[in-house]
């Protein structure tokens, strides 16, 4: 999550941003950008006020970064639609809403044909729909280039191509970073690295994270109009500004593998054709796929360490988009104020540590 560094360097500290490549390439590349704080499963509620706080952010964010970049990031406020095609829609519907007010968010219940009036590319065969008014979308690669463009503006130093091999640890204290071939020293480390921080020498133990693979699809047809974010239980289509609609995304635990693979993109279109049919006839520009850092409890892995000076920022699994703006402002709160605005604990790098030491407890003489 090297978006921190923007908010570091705007701080009027001194910072150097290390990448074994040119950032913003990686998962935050390959990415939907939808802009959800809804939760994916029960394990996830806790993570929903981050998601909300970070939503909060996002008109500011990307307003400022836009305005330092001089770069568009394909922001789209337009909230998101999720159709139910199930036989027992209406029992769903009230499910979720409930479930969504119950934790603070706004959701809609539709009608099916109020829904095709909203997105007459909706398929017939939808029952019913629930509208999140605020949620969005952001075009994440135009984002990403236009934080790299903030972020050097603003005075950071980028170092491409030069990865970081381990931590530089000094009893304990954390020095800076060990590279290829010289060492870095800085007062605070920032380990960002999303689904490789844990091949950083010293940080498996703060950041277990590992690769989930997603494939996904973009697709162009011209006389279709997609406005909003659609999902269904199998998939989602994000409209961009350029007129593609990105399509996705599958979840596979299959080591640091990026190709996308027949079955994979077979899945997705057939998905997305069910939920939007005059998809039929899309073109395909573009299939890729893209490696999440997902992490043992699947929440992401944000503060300080037990050694000093050194913090983790990774472990954003499916979130890391929605959740860039509030890690940038609470890597900031961390090192300039040592206090942070937002309820983090839940998230914090030592929980696994603390979860070792439970099990060890446990185990008979
Ligand atoms: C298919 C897909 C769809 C997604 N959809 C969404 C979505 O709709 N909404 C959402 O919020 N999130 C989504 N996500 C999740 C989100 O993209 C990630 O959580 C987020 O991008 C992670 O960002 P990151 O900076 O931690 O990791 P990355 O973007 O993977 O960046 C890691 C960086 O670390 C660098 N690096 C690696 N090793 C080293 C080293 N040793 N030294 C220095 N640098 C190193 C890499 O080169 C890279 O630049 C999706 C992800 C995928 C793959």
């Amino acid at each position: 999550m090297w978006p921190s560094q923007v908010e570091l360097a705007r701080a009027g500290l001194r910072v150097a941003v290390f990448d074994r490549q040119q950032p913003g390439q990686e998962a935050s590349w390959a990415s939907a950008g939808i802009l959800s704080p809804a939760p994916e499963s029960p394990g996830m509620i806790v993570m929903v006020p981050l998601g909300k706080a970070s939503l909060a952010l996002y008109p500011k964010f990307v307003a400022e970064v836009e305005e330092i970049s001089g770069k568009s990031t394909g922001f789209r406020p337009k909230g998101t639609l999720e159709a139910l095609f199930s036989h027992d829609t209406k029992a769903e519907l009230s499910t979720i809403i409930a479930l969504h007010h119950g934790l603070g968010l706004r959701a809609e219940a539709l009608r099916a044909e109020d829904a095709r009036e909203l997105e007459p590319a909706l398929s017939e065969e939808a029952e019913a729909a629930a509208l999140r008014p605020d949620e969005a979308s952001v075009d994440n690669r135009a984002l990403m280039a236009a934080i790299l463009e903030a972020a050097q503006h603003s005075g950071a130093q980028i170092f491409s191509g030069n990865g970081a091999k381990a931590i530089w640890r000094e009893k304990n204290r954390c020095a800076g970073l060990i590279l290829q071939n010289e060492k870095v020293e800085a007062q605070w480390t920032i380990i960002a690295a999303g689904c490789f921080s844990a091949a950083i020498e010293g940080v498996a133990p703060y950041a277990p994270v590992r690769p989930a693979k997603g494939q996904m699809a973009a697709l162009r047809a011209d006389e279709l109009k997609i406005d909003r974010v659609l999902w269904s239980e199998k998939i989602y289509l994000v409209p961009r500004n350029d007129g593609r609609i990105v399509a996705g995304a599958t979840v596979e635990y299959a080591g640091f593998d990026k190709r996308t693979t027949a079955g994979g993109i077979e899945k997705i279109l057939s998905a997305a054709i069910e939920l939007a049919p005059g998809l039929a006839n899309a073109r395909i520009e573009e299939t890729w796929a893209g490696l999440r850092p997902d992490s043992p409890d699947h929440l992401p892995i944000l503060g300080p360490t037990d050694i000093d000076g050194l913090l983790m920022a990774t472990g954003h699994f499916r979130s890391g988009i929605l959740l860039t703006p509030i890690t940038a402002r609470l890597v900031r709160e961390w090192i300039t104020e040592q206090r942070v605005t937002v309820d983090w604990d839940r998230f914090s790098p030592m929980r696994f540590q603390a979860e070792k030491a439970g099990a060890t407890k446990k185990m008979p003489a």
